[in-house]
C-alpha cells in the first residue's frame, strides 16, 4: 500500500507584481507527507512556508511543478484540506460552540452528530465551560485552540498548519504545542505544520524539512527519532538538544541570507485581517 499522503513534486512559484517585477519565491521544493505523519517545514521568515501551504492549499497555483494529495494533483481549494492561520481567524459575531460547529452545519450534517462531534472537540482542546463565550472574551491561546477544533472537526485528510502558535508568549506556546500533539495523538491526522521555530519543530514533528532562504527550497531532511509520547521532559533529551544544535545552526545560516535579501525588497509589514478577510479564510476551510 502507498502510504503517501501528501507529494510535492518540483515546485515553484515566482510572484509577479502588477508593475511586472518578479519575485521569486519557492524554487523546487520536494516534500512528502506520509499518512498520519507529522511533518514540520522549517525555515526563517520569507523563505516561502506561508507561500507552500497556499500552494496545498490550492488557493494559489504554481508556477511549476505539481501537488498530488492521495495520488491526485491539487487543482484548486477543498474540504480535504484544513487550515489554521498564523492569525486569529474566528468569526467574531459566533460563540465557541458555533464556530466550532459552523463547518458541520454548512455541510449539512445532521443536529444530534453535529452535538457529538463539537462536544467531543470542546473536551479534546480543554475549553468545557467555555461554549457559550465570544472570541473577544478569550486569550489568543484559547482562540487557536478553537481555530484548531473547527479545523479538525470537519475531518479533512491533512492539516495545514501556519505557524499557528507564533503569535502566542513562551509559556502559552509551550502548553499549545503539548495540547496539539495530546490532540493529534488521539485524533490520528496527517499534519504539515510551517515554523521558524527550531525546538517547536523537533518537539512536534516525526519528520522535519528545513528550507533555505529565498527562494525557498529544501536543504535538509531530518528523521526526528524522539520517541512518543513527548512530554515537557522531552526538551532536555539529548536527542532534542543534539537535534537543536544542529538545526539552530542551519536556521541560523539562512536566517542571516534572508535579512540580506530583505534589505534590498523591503517586505510590507504584517497586519491584522478584517471581518472580511476572516471570513474568507474561514471559508477556504470548507469549500
Ligand atoms: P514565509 O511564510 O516563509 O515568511 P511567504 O511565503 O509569506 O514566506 O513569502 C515568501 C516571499 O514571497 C517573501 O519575500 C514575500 O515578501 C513574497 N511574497 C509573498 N506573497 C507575495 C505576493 N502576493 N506578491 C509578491 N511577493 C509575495
Ligand atoms: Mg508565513
Amino acid at each position: 500500500m502507498n502510504d503517501i499522503k501528501l507529494e510535492v513534486n518540483n515546485i515553484s512559484k515566482t510572484y509577479v507584481s502588477s508593475k511586472g517585477e518578479s519575485f521569486r519565491a519557492l524554487k523546487d521544493v520536494n516534500l512528502q507527507v506520509k499518512d498520519r505523519e507529522f511533518v514540520a517545514l522549517l525555515g526563517p521568515s520569507g523563505c516561502g512556508k506561508t507561500t507552500l501551504l497556499k500552494l496545498i492549499a490550492g488557493l494559489i497555483e504554481p508556477s511549476s511543478g505539481e501537488i498530488l494529495l492521495d495520488g491526485k494533483k491539487i487543482r484548486g481549494p477543498g474540504a480535504n484540506r484544513g487550515m489554521v492561520f498564523q492569525k486569529y481567524s474566528l468569526f467574531p459575531w459566533l460563540n465557541v460552540w458555533e464556530n466550532i460547529e459552523f463547518g458541520l452545519r454548512l455541510n449539512g450534517m445532521p443536529k444530534e452528530k453535529r452535538y457529538e462531534l463539537v462536544e467531543h472537540y470542546i473536551r479534546l482542546i480543554g475549553l468545557m465551560g467555555f461554549e457559550n463565550a465570544y472570541p473577544r472574551e478569550l486569550s489568543g491561546g484559547m482562540q487557536q485552540r478553537v481555530a484548531i477544533a473547527r479545523t479538525m472537526v470537519t475531518n479533512p485528510e491533512i492539516l495545514l498548519m501556519d505557524e499557528p502558535f507564533g503569535a502566542l508568549d513562551t509559556q502559552t506556546r509551550s502548553l499549545m504545542q503539548e495540547l496539539l500533539l495530546d490532540v493529534w495523538e488521539k485524533d490520528n491526522k496527517t499534519v504539515l505544520f510551517v515554523t521558524h521555530d527550531v525546538e517547536e519543530a523537533i518537539f512536534l514533528a516525526d519528520t522535519i524539512y528545513v528550507s533555505t532562504a529565498q527562494p525557498g527550497t529544501i536543504k535538509a531532511k531530518i528523521d526526528v527519532r524522539i520517541p512518543r509520547p513527548r512530554t515537557f521532559e522531552t526538551k532536555t533529551s539529548r536527542r532534542f538538544l543534539k537535534l537543536n544544535k544542529q538545526l539552530r545552526e542551519m536556521i541560523r545560516e539562512e536566517s542571516i541570507k534572508a535579512i540580506q535579501s530583505r534589505k534590498r525588497s523591503e517586505k510590507t509589514p504584517a497586519r491584522n485581517l478584517n471581518v472580511m478577510e476572516i471570513f474568507r479564510t474561514a471559508i477556504y476551510n470548507l469549500i
